[in-house]
């Protein structure tokens, strides 16, 4: 079902599932729903620190649906995108962990369900993850979390991937 592996300095997950939010936070301890059935973040944060490649990371949701397992980690939730991305620097802010995971969900995109960002404030939060990974020492990486317009979807994991890879 999951593989992790081990690529420079990023850690990347990679899960055999399609999107579709397939293994996203939804998934708690004891029940799932919707396309939900693991919980992905939280299975490779286990499995690195259990493997003594980590001790702290910190998770960084940006799906519109952020819940269960790693509710009460980090999810901004403006109601302006320009709040929203101030948030998230916010949140990175002095932050020193050994990795930052992002469950990336692009459903708070404008054209789709959530109505709030745009494909360049992926760009933001990607290039914010990356220089808060790079100034601590510690790696990041992102799982593809929710995400239903495909007209836009790829163009905003791309964004994110380029802020990741600034
Ligand atoms: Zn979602």
């Amino acid at each position: 079902m999951m593989k992790v592996v081990f690529h420079k300095d990023f850690y990347q997950v990679y899960t055999f599932e399609p999107a579709a939010e397939a293994g996203r936070m939804e998934a708690s301890s004891y029940s799932s729903w919707g396309f939900c059935y693991f919980n992905n973040m939280a299975i490779a944060l286990v499995v690195l620190r259990q493997e003594g490649l980590i001790s702290t990371a910190l998770v960084l949701d940006i799906d519109l649906h952020f819940g269960d397992g790693t509710v009460n980690i980090h999810n901004p939730s403006e109601r302006s995108r320009e709040e929203y991305v101030r948030q998230v620097g916010h949140i990175l802010s002095g932050v020193q962990v050994d990795l930052i995971g992002i469950s990336a969900g692009f459903d708070n995109h404008i054209d789709d369900w959530g109505g709030l960002l745009e494909t360049e404030d992926y760009f933001s939060i990607g290039t914010m993850v990356r220089q808060t990974a790079r100034a601590s020492g510690g790696g990041c990486f992102a799982i593809l979390e929710g995400g239903y317009n495909h007209d836009v979807l790829g163009h905003n994991v791309a964004a994110l991937i380029d802020g990741l890879s600034s």
